[in-house]
C-alpha cells in the first residue's frame, strides 16, 4: 500500500492511497481540525480522473468544516472518496485497505456513510480502524442519521415560521419535494404539528402511498415550485434554487433538508431581494452529523443528549436570521461568517 501526500493550500492534510492488491485508489482530505477531529463521510464514485475526485473531496471536506462549526459538534471537516464503480470494485480486501488508510491518519480523520457506502462496508473498514462512526445502534453506535436530520429540520422550520411572521407551524402551508428517508419523516412531523403539507416526488407511486397513509396533498413534480405556499422545502436534490425556479417561487421561505440547494451562492441574495427567507441547507440539515458527534463524547452515544443538541438548530437559525438582518447580508453569508468567527475564536 502506498500513501502519498498532496499539498493543497488551506487544507491541513490531503492524502492519496494506492493499493495494488485490492485495487484501492482513494483520497482523504482533512480541511480543518481547529474545532476537533475531521469528521465526514466516505463516498465511492466512478470519477473519470483523480483530479475530479480531488475537486470533490476538497469541496466536501471544506463544507464539513463550516457545517460542524455552525452546529457546534466539536468536530472539524474532512471527507474521503474511493475512485471506482461500486458495482465492480467493492470487495472485502478494498474496504480492509481503506480501513488501514483511515487508520494511517491516527484519528485526525473520522469516517461515516456517504454515497454508495453502506453500513456493511463500514463494518469491514472498522476491522482495521476504530475511527468509524454511524454504525448500527446494536453495536453502540448512533445508527441511521435520517430521522435525526428530519428532527433538526423540523426544529429549524419552527424558527423559520416565527421569523417569517407566520406564527407557528399550525396552519402553515408547506410544499415539500422529495418524500424520502428525511423528507418523509419531516412531512409527518410537520403534519403532526398542524401544518398543511403538500408533497411531490419524482417517484409518484411513493408520493401517492405517503398521501394515502398520512393525508398529504400531492402535486406533480413537474412545475411544483410555482405552487403558492408559505414554506417551500426542497428535500430531494441539490441546485433546485436557480435562475429558472426563483422567479416562479410563490413562498415566504425556502427551508428543506436537501444539500446544496442553491445552484450558485448569489442565489441566496436573489431570494433575499425578493423577500424570501432562506434557511441555509447545511445549518438546517445538521441533525444527522450532530447525532453522530454524540458517539464521540466521553460517555458514548446517548439519544437524549443527541436530541438536546439537535434541537439547538432552532437557536442557530434564530441567530443567523438576526445576523443577516443586523448586517444586511444574506442568511447564507451570515452562516459563513458565524462559522468563520467560531473557527477564529477557537484558533486564537
Ligand atoms: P432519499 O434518497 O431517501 O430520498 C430522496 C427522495 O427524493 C426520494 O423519494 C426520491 O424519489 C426523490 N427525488 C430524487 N430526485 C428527485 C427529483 N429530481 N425530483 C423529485 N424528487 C426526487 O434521500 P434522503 O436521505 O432523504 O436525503 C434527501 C436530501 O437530504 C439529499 O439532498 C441529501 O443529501 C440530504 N441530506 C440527507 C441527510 C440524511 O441524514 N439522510 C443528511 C443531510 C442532508
Amino acid at each position: 500500500m502506498q500513501i502519498t501526500e498532496i499539498q493543497v493550500d488551506g487544507y491541513e492534510k490531503v492524502v492519496r492511497c494506492h493499493d495494488e492488491e485490492s485495487g484501492l485508489h482513494a483520497l482523504i482530505a482533512v480541511h480543518n481540525t481547529t474545532l476537533g477531529p475531521a469528521l465526514g463521510g466516505m463516498r465511492m464514485l466512478p470519477y473519470v480522473s483523480e483530479d475530479e475526485a480531488l475537486f470533490d473531496v476538497l469541496r466536501l471536506s471544506r463544507g464539513m468544516t463550516f457545517k460542524s462549526a455552525v452546529a457546534e459538534t466539536g468536530l472539524g471537516g474532512g471527507k474521503s472518496v474511493i475512485i471506482g464503480d461500486p458495482k465492480e470494485l467493492k470487495s472485502e480486501a478494498l474496504f480492509l485497505a481503506m480501513g488501514r488508510f483511515v487508520e494511517s491518519l491516527g484519528g485526525k480523520y473520522i469516517t461515516a456513510e456517504d454515497m454508495n457506502i453502506g453500513i456493511e462496508d463500514l463494518e469491514v473498514v472498522k476491522r482495521e480502524t476504530r475511527w468509524v462512526t454511524g454504525l448500527s445502534r446494536d453495536s453502540g453506535s448512533s445508527g441511521n442519521p435520517s430521522p435525526y436530520t428530519a428532527r433538526g429540520c423540523f426544529q429549524g422550520m419552527r424558527a423559520v415560521v416565527e421569523h417569517a411572521g407566520l406564527g407557528t407551524l399550525k396552519g402553515t402551508r408547506v410544499l415539500l419535494q422529495g418524500i424520502g428517508a428525511v423528507g418523509g419523516r419531516l412531512a409527518v412531523l410537520l403534519k403532526e404539528a398542524g401544518a398543511h403539507v403538500t408533497i411531490c416526488d419524482i417517484n409518484e407511486e411513493r408520493a401517492s402511498e405517503m398521501s394515502r397513509e398520512h393525508g398529504f396533498d400531492v402535486v406533480p413534480d413537474e412545475g411544483h415550485a410555482a405552487l403558492e405556499c408559505d414554506i417551500y422545502a426542497p428535500c430531494a436534490r441539490g441546485a433546485g434554487i436557480n435562475d429558472d425556479t426563483i422567479p416562479a417561487l410563490r413562498c415566504k421561505a425556502v427551508a428543506g433538508c436537501a444539500n446544496n440547494q442553491l445552484l450558485e451562492p448569489r442565489h441566496a441574495d436573489e431570494l433575499r431581494s425578493r423577500g424570501i427567507l432562506y434557511a441555509p441547507d447545511y445549518v438546517l440539515n445538521a441533525g444527522g452529523i450532530i447525532n453522530v458527534s454524540v458517539e464521540l463524547l466521553p460517555g458514548g452515544y446517548e439519544e437524549v443528549e443527541a436530541l438536546r443538541r439537535i434541537d439547538r438548530i432552532y437557536d442557530n437559525l434564530k441567530l443567523l436570521f438576526e445576523i443577516s438582518e443586523n448586517e444586511n447580508i444574506s442568511t447564507r453569508e451570515a452562516a459563513q461568517r458565524l462559522a468563520e468567527s467560531r473557527l477564529e475564536e477557537a484558533g486564537s
